[in-house]
């Protein structure tokens, strides 16, 4: 039987996700913005949590931990670059490492840039990966402690996966990154099209999150800053891809 995943919206505009197996019982939850959505979700379903994966230090990522750990004294994971400002870890990984859940290989990719220590788990098997804020739907995260360089070559590990994998990321900020990803590419028709169902579903209340990496791979703008046509458009068809990508993600910071 498949992982059953559950996205948990958490404050204003974070999600939390619960990777749930049918088969052991087990569960593990993707970052945790609070206590108050994800033990309800979990308390609706029978749920209780095995494992909490924490992609990052940001506290919109870890606030609501220790209340969850008190409750049920899961097993806690995350980046050793960062044991020293994330909560206490049961679980220290870095990148290449790899860890069960329930009998599926959880695989640890270093993704820095928004945060130094910031990691990506990416699970083969459910054919997800939990980017955090590092790639968003049609976003990235602001680039905080890392470089421009280091956050492109981020990037570009997640856009290697294979493109049916699902990406879900930290927060809903899809419909405002679609206004930007617009003001790069505006004749973009698969991002139109994008567009148009991101507001249709931000109408209904729908999260955008997540979102297939096929879909980013086609709409994503800080995905596509290697791409002839886009260095094209922002007349640096001579820069490296990390260039393009610097200059993206600076007129997004002041979009
Ligand atoms: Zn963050
Ligand atoms: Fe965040």
């Amino acid at each position: 039987m498949p992982l059953q995943i559950v996205t948990v919206p958490c404050l204003g505009d974070n999600y939390a996700f619960l990777v749930h197996s049918p088969e052991t019982g087990e569960t593990a939850l993707v970052d945790a913005p609070e206590e108050f959505p994800i033990s309800q979700a979990l308390e609706t379903r029978g749920w209780s949590l095995s494992h909490i994966l924490i992609t990052h230090h940001h506290g919109d990522h870890i606030d609501g931990l220790g209340a969850l750990r008190a409750a049920c004294g899961a097993q806690v994971i995350g980046a050793g670059a960062d044991a020293h400002r994330l909560p206490k870890l049961d679980l220290a990984v870095g990148d290449g490492d790899s860890f069960d859940f329930a009998g599926q290989q959880v695989q640890v990719i270093d993704v820095p840039g928004h945060t130094i220590g910031h990691i990506a788990f990416y699970i083969a098997g459910a054919g997800a990966v939990f980017t955090g804020d590092s790639l968003m739907a049609l976003g990235c995260g602001r680039v905080f402690e890392g470089t421009f360089d280091q956050m492109w070559a981020s990037l570009s590990k997640l856009a290697a996966l294979p493109p049916g994998t699902m990406v879900c990321s930290g927060h809903e900020y899809t419909a405002a990154n679609a206004r930007f990803a617009a003001s790069i590419e505006p004749d973009n028709r698969d991002l139109q099209t994008r567009t148009a169902a991101i507001a249709k579903a931000r109408a209904d209340g729908t999260p955008t999150v997540p979102s297939m990496l096929a879909e980013e791979l086609k709409t994503n703008p800080f995905l596509r800053a290697g791409l002839p046509g886009v260095k094209a458009i922002l007349d640096m068809s001579d820069q490296p891809d990390a260039a393009v990508f610097a200059e993206i993600r600076t007129r997004k910071d002041n979009f």
